[in-house]
Formats: structure tokens, sequence, C-alpha cells
């Protein structure tokens, strides 16, 4: 039987194309590989020693990474596994049976099993971080819905966000960037609905684990989605988005915006962002009096309003259709015409004018 190409890197093929043999100065790299994670070495360091010493890697960079030596331990082709793929979406999943003794085995299961063990322990305990924490559950995943260029996981300061690759790259597109925290909630929200009863149990674990115990669990949980998700896009601005031309300043959080994910090949599902959680404190304040009463201009005291009746900063300037440094300089000028110093104060001041003026009235 003829065998085709595409073979693990290690392998190479009998000039009739029969049978796959070792190249063995590569096979002794893999049983190595694998020695090394199984005397507790993390992916990170791994890559790191090859690199140092020398040792070729089989890619065309020539070089060494923490992801291929990561995909290495987990191949199961190692032993000479071959899993058929197809393509869903444009993304390589398995399909059907593996085929076991198809390759030659370059390890054996023993080291195997004591390479993925090691890998656990070793993410368990925090050694395999190293500065690489899994902060962006898609990487590599999420394409843009308008481009159909990857979308970027783009930290400023705290501000953690998933953001077109055009975008960030002057290239168009629509400027717009979705708070990775508010993406990642809504995203497993609808996840949990899913009928993948082993994604389902990934997200339980995450959120039920405890701070040192969240990384590992967050990786098992991105692999998984790494192998169930077959495509997820993201309309930062909707189905209909505005024009809005470069160099515009890239806008966060559109309330239109909504992501498509397709599980294995199953039908594309859409989600949506979560509501944010309600803080109505139920007290609704007349802006015409409160304007008379401190002093304020209408669009003041509808700013005041709208914070007592429990309205975040950001909230109110989407309320009061207002741009948030225009709400921030609105809040300022309040600020200093009650002599207040926070919107604590203010509220509080705010809610007791009102309280005195009712009691008056009495
Ligand atoms: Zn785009």
């Amino acid at each position: 039987m003829k065998k085709h190409m595409g073979c693990p890197g290690w392998l190479g093929l009998t000039d009739d194309r029969t049978e796959f043999i070792f190249i063995p100065e590569r096979a002794a790299i893999v049983k190595r590989i694998f020695e090394m994670s199984a005397s507790g070495l993390g992916g990170y360091t791994i890559a790191k020693k090859l690199n140092a010493s020398g040792v070729p890697g089989f890619g065309s960079s020539g070089r060494w990474d923490q992801s291929t030596i990561h995909n290495m331990l987990r191949s199961r082709a190692t032993l000479g596994e071959y899993q058929k793929k197809r393509k869903v979406n444009g993304k390589e999943m398995p399909f059907g049976k593996p085929v076991l003794g198809y390759y030659p085995a370059v390890i054996d299961e023993v080291l195997f099993q004591a390479a993925q063990q090691a890998r656990v322990e070793n993410l368990a305990s925090g050694r395999g971080r190293k500065g690489n924490d899994i902060a962006n559950l898609f990487d590599g995943m999420a394409t843009c819905r308008y481009c159909k260029g990857p979308v970027r996981f783009h930290s400023n300061g705290n501000a953690k966000s998933l953001v077109c690759s055009s975008v960030l790259e002057r290239q168009g597109c629509h400027r717009y960037r979705w708070t990775y925290r508010d993406f990642e909630l809504s995203f497993l929200a609808l996840a949990r609905g899913s009928a993948d009863s082993k994604l389902v149990e990934l997200i339980e674990n995450v959120e039920a684990a405890s701070e040192a115990g969240k990384y590992e669990r967050r990786i098992e949980l991105m692999l998984h989605l790494r192998e169930t998700v077959s495509s997820l896009r993201v309309a930062m601005a909707g189905s209909e988005p505005p024009m809005n031309s470069p160099p515009a300043p890239i806008a966060r959080d559109n309330p239109k915006r909504f992501f498509e994910v397709t599980f294995g090949d199953s039908s594309p599902v859409a989600g949506v962002p979560l509501p944010p959680p309600s803080a109505d404190t139920g007290i609704r304040l007349d802006e015409g009096l409160l304007s008379k009463r401190l002093n304020l201009s209408p669009r003041q005291a509808a700013l005041v309003a709208s914070l007592v009746a429990g309205r975040s900063l950001a909230q109110t300037a989407e309320h009061l259709e207002m741009a948030l440094s225009t709400a921030r300089w609105h809040l300022r000028t309040v600020f200093e015409r009650t002599k207040t110093h926070s919107q604590d104060d203010l509220t509080d001041l705010a809610c007791t004018t009102f309280k005195r003026l009712k009691a008056s009235q009495e």
C-alpha cells in the first residue's frame, strides 16, 4: 500500500513510498523531548534547552518553541497512531477512529504516559507558566466577520480586548474592539448550553477552580476548544457596521456586537454579550428639581439622576448618548458646583437634598 506524505516530522518514506522509516537523528530528538518532559521540564524550558544546544527544529524556522513541543507531547503519532482528519470550515478536525500501528512507534506507551503525567503536574504547579499565562482562550481561533482576518488579543494596560488584526495594522476594517472579559463570559455562557458534555464539564472546572488550579483548568479548556471549535467569527460592530474610516480611535464594545461559533460540523450559533448586571437602585430623582436645587444644567442634572439610579459613569454616558470624555467633563463641573469629591459623595448629596425637600413638603 502506498503511503502519503505529510507524515510526522521525524519520519520519511522509502523510495517506493510503501513504508515509513525513521530519520534516525530526529527520532532520537523526539525521544529526548519526551524524556525531558517526563523528568519534569516544561515546554518552554525544553524548547530553550534544544535551541541553546543547537538541535535543529523540524519546521522551516529550524527553531523550537513551546507550542511545537506541546503539540508533539500530545501527539499519539509518536506511538504510531494515525488520525484521519477532514476540513470543517477550513479547519482540520479529527474524523473517524485512529489507526493503530500506521507509523513506526518512536516511543512506547509508558514514556508517553509518563510525559503526560509530568506535563499536567508541571502545569498545575505553575512551573510551566514562565510569563505565558493563558490570557486568551481563543488564541488563533477567532476571525473577523468582515475582513476574515485573524482577531488578536490586544492588551493596553488593564484594557484587554479582542481586535481585528486589520484594525491594529491600520488597514481599515471596522474600528471596534470587544473587551476580552466581556467576550469570554458571553462565549462561555453560550458554550455552557452546548450538547458537548465534555465542554460543559471543562467550563464548570474553570469556574470552580481555585486561583492555583485555574491555569491548568484554562489550558484544558483551551485545548478542548481548539479541537471542537471549527469556526469562530466575531462581528465587533454588528451585522450592519457603520462606516468608520481610519484613523478613528478604536471604539469599545459596540452595543450590536455579536459572534458566531461552530462546534465541529454542527450549524453555527450566534452569541451576544450578556446583559450587564443590574445595579438599579430604584431611586428616580426629578431632573428639573435636581437642576434647580443643586444649580446644575439640565444635562448635568440628567447625569446625576442617572448615577443615582445606579448606572456607572460609562453606562450613563451611553444612556445619555454622550462621549465618556464629555460625561467625565460634566462630572468634574458638577463636583465643583456641589463641592463634592466623589461619585458616592455626589449621589449621597442628591438623595439627602431630595429627602429634606420631601420632608419640608410634608
Ligand atoms: Zn476585520
